[in-house]
């Protein structure tokens, strides 16, 4: 190790883990280790190959917002493909979001857009006013409503809804909002859309070939008593470090130690959601790359019911058409989803051969809207570097690739500071 260069521990190698690591070495000479669980990188990406095709099952798509990220693509020899312009209810995306009431679309993305920056701003101060924190709580449908941004409305039926981010009914405005900016607003209406030709999970694993990886490595526990941090294993071997990073959900970071109180506060407040892809083969379904379907995004609607499907490939082996079908969980469980799933395929006009293969994942985290209320936000901030302890990942920007890189690069400075 270089004079003056630190240890840092990362915990999680999934985007939030391997994206942060990389930051790090490109700004600093600090030795960076990332302990992982699994036998294998990326986390909620997980591509899978099925004879010719490869199927996602997890991270899909890269959009403007994902510069950084697309950046390291490039650089890592991955082929970025644009998607075909897609269709909602079997109509372009534009004319879809263009069918919403009120002012025309570029007039509602500028109104929007105005609102947006005004209490994110608000939010971003070291006393957020409680009236930012009330409006940052409101229910997003609500928010939309109050200010005749139908067309945005329908815009996030798709892309927040539809994505898995929350029903528009009860999702407080802040997180859609965190993902709904300009760059995915120009992205969805000018189909600025594209995914990894070689798949994400052969990026994150080239993306990782520099780094000291600790697959499946199991921490036991993590002593911050010391000057330095302890970090134990199951194997019972200790080692030390000057730093950590968080980069797994933080109720269980909490779990391996002697929680802070902002740890314990921000655990509480967090609500995780789930996403269920299945791939299913038929010979009579659609022959669109992808399928969006608006009335199983309505704000209240009920879990289970198709979303959107994406048509991955053929294999007569498997039954035809390959499928990814997306389904909000709720409550239910993987044989129950499928149940549903038949009924859902079948009511959209074709019918399953066979169910190939199903990922349930533990998927968006949503705050609490009394959370929010009472600071939770400027909690997430204020908590950075306490402990010489920093946090990333879905629970601190948002459930998107783009946001965590985003998150880091603001992050990493500040801990280069912080650790002198
Ligand atoms: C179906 C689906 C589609 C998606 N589509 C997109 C998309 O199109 N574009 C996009 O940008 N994003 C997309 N996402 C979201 C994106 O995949 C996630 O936001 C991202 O993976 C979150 O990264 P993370 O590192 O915070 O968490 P994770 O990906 O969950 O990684 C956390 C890592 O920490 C590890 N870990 C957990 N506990 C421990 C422990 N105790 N010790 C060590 N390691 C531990 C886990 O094994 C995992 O590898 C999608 C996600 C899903 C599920």
């Amino acid at each position: 190790m270089k004079p003056g260069a630190k240890r840092i521990a990362i915990l999680g190698a999934g985007p939030a883990g391997l994206t942060i690591a990389r930051l790090l070495m490109e700004q600093s000479d600090h030795s960076v280790t990332l302990f992982e669980k699994t036998h294998r990188v990326g986390g909620k990406s997980l591509s899978v190959r099925q004879g010719e095709d490869l199927i996602e099952f997890g991270t899909c798509y890269t959009i403007l917002s994902h510069r950084r990220v697309m950046d390291w693509m490039r650089e890592q020899g991955i082929t970025i493909q644009q998607i075909v312009p897609h269709k909602i209810d079997g109509i372009p995306a534009r004319d879809f979001f263009n069918s919403g009431p009120g002012a025309p679309l570029a007039v509602q993305g500028i109104s929007y857009v105005l609102s947006r920056r005004k209490l994110l701003k608000a939010l971003n101060s070291d006393t957020p006013p409680q009236k930012a924190l009330e409006e940052a709580a409101t229910p997003a449908v609500d928010w939309l409503r109050a200010r005749n941004l139908g067309k945005i409305e329908k815009m996030m039926m798709r892309t927040v809804t539809g994505m898995g981010y929350g029903d528009l009914k009860t999702v407080p405005i802040v997180h859609a909002m965190r993902w709904v900016d300009m760059d995915l607003i120009l992205s969805g209406t000018l189909n600025k859309i594209y995914m990894p030709v070689e798949g994400w999970s052969e990026f994150w694993e080239r993306l990782a070939k520099d780094m000291d990886v600790r697959l499946e490595t199991h921490v036991r526990h993590i002593d911050r008593s010391g000057d330095q941090h302890m970090v134990v294993l199951d194997d019972g071997t200790e080692e030390t470090f000057d730093a950590l990073i968080c980069a797994m959900p933080v109720d269980r970071f909490s779990a391996l130690l002697e929680p802070t109180e902002s740890e314990r506060v921000v655990g509480d407040s967090i609500h995780w959601g789930g996403y269920a892809t299945t791939l299913i083969s038929s010979e009579d379904w659609f022959e669109e790359q992808i399928e969006y379907y608006s009335e199983t995004c309505l704000p209240g609607v009920e879990p289970g019911l198709l979303m959107s499907a994406r048509r991955e490939g053929y294999d007569a082996g498997l039954g035809g058409h390959l499928y990814i079908a997306n389904q909000l969980p709720g409550d239910y469980t993987g044989p129950e989803l499928i149940e549903i799933l038949r009924e859902e395929v079948t009511r959209r006009g074709g019918s399953i051969n066979a169910v190939i293969q199903q990922e349930v994942w533990e998927y968006f985290p949503e705050y609490d809207p009394g959370a929010i209320r009472k600071g939770l936000i400027a909690r997430m901030r204020q908590m950075q570097g306490e402990r010489q302890t920093w946090y990333t990942g879905a629970s601190f920007s948002h459930e998107s690739v783009a946001n965590i890189c985003i998150h880091n690069e603001a992050l990493v400075p500040q801990m280069l500071k912080a650790l002198g």
